[in-house]
C-alpha cells in the first residue's frame, strides 16, 4: 500500500513529489510512457522565478526530477489506464500492473490543441507555440499571428501587441466566440488585424527551420494567401488529460477536474488534482508548481488525519 501515488511529471507532479518526498511519504510517481510536462517541449523559460538568465524548459524539468528523486520519490514509466476507489483506498491500474494507494494526486496536465498540420511537432519552440505569456517576449517588433476566436485568442492577441509589430488574429468564422469585453478590447487594438473566415492550411519555414509564413485559406472565397510572420500562437483550446479517470471525479463541461474552493481537494476523498488538469485560467509552470505543493501538503494532512 503506497501512501501517495502521483500521476504526471510536469511542474505540478514533480513539485508534489518533492514535498511528499521531504515528508517521508516515499511517493510513487507514475510518469506514463515518457516524462511529461509542457516545458519538455519548450525552449527557453524566462518567467520561472529564480532563473534571472532564463532556463531551458527540459533542463528545468530535469532539475525538478532530480530534486524529487533526491528526497525519495520513485518513478515508474507506466501509463495509467484507470483509477478506482475501493473503500478508503485507491487502485491504480497501468495495463497488467496494479498499485494500491491511500492518496492519489492527479497532475496529468492539459494538452494544447493544434491544427494537425504537417511539420507541426518540429516547429514547436521554433515559431509555433500555444503560450503567449511564455513566448511573446521573444517576438519583439516582428509580425505574429494568433489562431482562434475564443477568450484565449483575444487575450493572447492583446497581450502580444506589447511586443509584436502586428498581430494577425486568424479565425475560421466572421464572429468571435470570446466574451464581448475581451473581443471588443482585441478588435479596438490598432495592432491587431483580424483575418476572418480563414483557416491556416500550411506552416512555411525558412532554411533554419524557423517559422517564416502561413498559408491561409479564405473559407468563403476559397482564395489562398500567404502571411509573412515570425511566430504563430495557437489558441484553439486545451484538452485536460483526465479522460482515464472515466467519471471517477467531478469535472466541468470542458473536462477540467473541479477542485474544492481554495484547495486541491476533489469531490473524492483522498484524491487531489494539481496543475493544468484542473486549471484553465492561469496554465503557468509556476502556478502548476504551486498547486503541486498544495496538493502534497493536503495529502499529507489527509493521511495524518486518517491515521
Ligand atoms: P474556446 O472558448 O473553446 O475557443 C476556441 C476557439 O478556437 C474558438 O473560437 C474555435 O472556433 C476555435 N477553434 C477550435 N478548433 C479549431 C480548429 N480546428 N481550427 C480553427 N479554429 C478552431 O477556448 P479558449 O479560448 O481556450 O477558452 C477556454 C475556456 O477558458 C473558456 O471557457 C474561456 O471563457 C476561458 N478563458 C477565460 C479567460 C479569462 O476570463 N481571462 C481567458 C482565457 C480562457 P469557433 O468559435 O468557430 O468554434
Amino acid at each position: 500500500m503506497e501512501k501517495v501515488i502521483i500521476i504526471g511529471t510536469g511542474c505540478a507532479g514533480w513539485t508534489a513529489a518533492i514535498y511528499t518526498g521531504r515528508a517521508n511519504l516515499a511517493p510513487l510517481v507514475l510518469a506514463g510512457d515518457q516524462l511529461g510536462g509542457q516545458l519538455t517541449t519548450t525552449t527557453e523559460v524566462e518567467n520561472y522565478p529564480g532563473f534571472p538568465q532564463g532556463i531551458m524548459g527540459p533542463e528545468l524539468m530535469m532539475h525538478m526530477q532530480e530534486q524529487a528523486t533526491k528526497f525519495g520519490a520513485r518513478v515508474e514509466y507506466k501509463k495509467v489506464s484507470s483509477v478506482e476507489k475501493n473503500g478508503s483506498t485507491f487502485s491504480v491500474t497501468c495495463g497488467e500492473d496494479r498499485y494500491e494507494a491511500e492518496t492519489v494526486i492527479i497532475a496529468t496536465g492539459a494538452d494544447p490543441r493544434h491544427l494537425g498540420l504537417d511539420g507541426e511537432e518540429k516547429l514547436i519552440g521554433h515559431g509555433l507555440t500555444s503560450c503567449a505569456t511564455c513566448d511573446g517576449a521573444f517576438y519583439r517588433d516582428v509580425p505574429v499571428a494568433v489562431i482562434g476566436g475564443g477568450d484565449s485568442a483575444c487575450e493572447e492577441a492583446t497581450f502580444l501587441t506589447k511586443f509584436a509589430s502586428k498581430v494577425y488574429l486568424i479565425h475560421r468564422r466572421d464572429e468571435l466566440r470570446a466574451s464581448k469585453i475581451m473581443a471588443d478590447r482585441a478588435l479596438a487594438n490598432e495592432k491587431i488585424e483580424p483575418v476572418w473566415d480563414s483557416q491556416v492550411t500550411e506552416y512555411l519555414t525558412d532554411d533554419d527551420g524557423e517559422m517564416r509564413a502561413v498559408k491561409v485559406l479564405d473559407l468563403k472565397t476559397n482564395d489562398e494567401t500567404e502571411i509573412e510572420l515570425k511566430c504563430v500562437f495557437v489558441a484553439i483550446g486545451h484538452v485536460p488529460n483526465a479522460q482515464f479517470l472515466d467519471g471517477l471525479v467531478e469535472t466541468d463541461e470542458n473536462g477540467y477536474i473541479i477542485q474544492k474552493p481554495s484547495c486541491t481537494k476533489t469531490n473524492v476523498e483522498g484524491l487531489f488534482a494539481a496543475g493544468d488538469v484542473a486549471d484553465h485560467v492561469y496554465r503557468q509552470a509556476i502556478t502548476a508548481a504551486g498547486d503541486g505543493c498544495r496538493a502534497a501538503l493536503e495529502a499529507e494532512r489527509y493521511l495524518a488525519d486518517n491515521e
